[in-house]
């Protein structure tokens, strides 16, 4: 009895298995045509500066909508766009777009507003990463301190690799963040050996801060100690006003989340009213 049952739990998986497979190489055929059909959009989502409660910045976040397989999150397809490679011209469009974007705002009122953009691990370690992101700032005719690159701890690894290109970048006169904070490998030791701008402090740190001791010290120690490197805080996934009031208790410098605003298209991003 148990003998077959155990067998048929195993056509159970292998089906499953298939089935994963099959909805993977499905997405894969569709996101290779993507770009063309044009399916991908991106949202902004606020980033405010919690002194002057003031927007002063907008993170693209890429959406994509296809016909067949429906919406899918970019947590589901980026990595399969980094397996296939279709993160390079995927992430040149995302840069471009963001930055095109940008120029209107900055015509329309928004002077100071700051695009940040996210990076995948593949398109950091390509070859050609500088000379994109430098022809991408002079073809749309943005200054590149209004561009900030947003990397995670992870893509550091190597870290002879990655300070020489983070010091590149920083040639090129953009800003840095260190995404999810605190959730990747953590030698602390690359703080100070990398040009970095900004720490954002992951969400999963944020959550449970007005509730969970433990996770408020966390916080405010992050906190602390970029400020003793000299870089400011950004706190990501900031929902309740609770949250926020101890943010600004500890000095967060700015913070992101729903409290504010999710991620919208742009034509509504002007409209954003920061509550006061
Ligand atoms: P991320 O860069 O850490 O972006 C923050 C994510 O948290 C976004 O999810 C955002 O919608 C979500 N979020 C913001 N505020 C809140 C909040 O208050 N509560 C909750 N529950 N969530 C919040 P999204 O847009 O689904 O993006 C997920 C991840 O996909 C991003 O994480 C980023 O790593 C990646 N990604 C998004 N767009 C791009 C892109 O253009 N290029 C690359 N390479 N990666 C991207
Ligand atoms: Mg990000
Ligand atoms: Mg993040
Ligand atoms: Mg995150």
């Amino acid at each position: 009895q148990a003998k077959k049952q155990g067998r048929n739990n195993f056509q159970m998986y292998d089906v499953m298995l298939d089935r994963q497979a099959f909805e993977k190489l499905q997405v894969e055929n569709e996101l290779r045509k993507a770009l063309e059909r044009e399916e991908f959009v991106l949202h902004y989502q606020p980033i405010v500066n919690l002194c002057k409660n003031e927007i002063t910045g907008a993170e693209a976040l890429i959406r994509w909508q296809n016909d067949r397989v429906g919406f899918v999150s970019p947590d589901q397809f980026i990595p399969i766009a980094e397996e296939t490679g279709l993160i390079i011209p995927i992430g040149e469009w995302v840069l471009k777009t963001a930055l095109l974007q940008l120029k209107e705002w900055h015509g329309n009122g928004l002077e100071g507003l700051t695009v940040s953009v996210n990076l995948s691990i593949r398109q950091f370690y390509q070859p050609n990463l500088i000379s994109m992101v430098k022809e991408t700032l002079e073809l749309t005719g943005v200054e590149p301190r209004f561009l900030t690159i947003e990397i995670t701890e992870s893509m550091t690894m190597d870290v002879e690799k990655a300070s020489f290109i983070l010091h590149e970048l920083k040639k090129l006169g953009v800003n840095i963040s260190i995404d999810d904070f605190g959730t990747g490998y953590s030698s602390l030791s690359y703080l100070k050996r990398f040009p970095i701008d900004h720490l954002k402090i992951d969400r999963c740190f944020v959550m449970d801060i007005a509730e969970n001791k433990s996770d408020e010290n966390i916080a405010t120690t992050i906190i602390l100690m970029a400020h003793n490197l000299g870089l400011s805080v950004i706190a990501e996934g900031v929902e309740t006003a609770e949250q926020l009031g101890l943010l600004k208790q500890h000095r967060c410098n700015e913070a992101q989340g729903y409290h504010f605003s999710k991620p919208v298209p742009a034509e509504e991003f002007s409209k954003i009213k920061v509550p006061s």
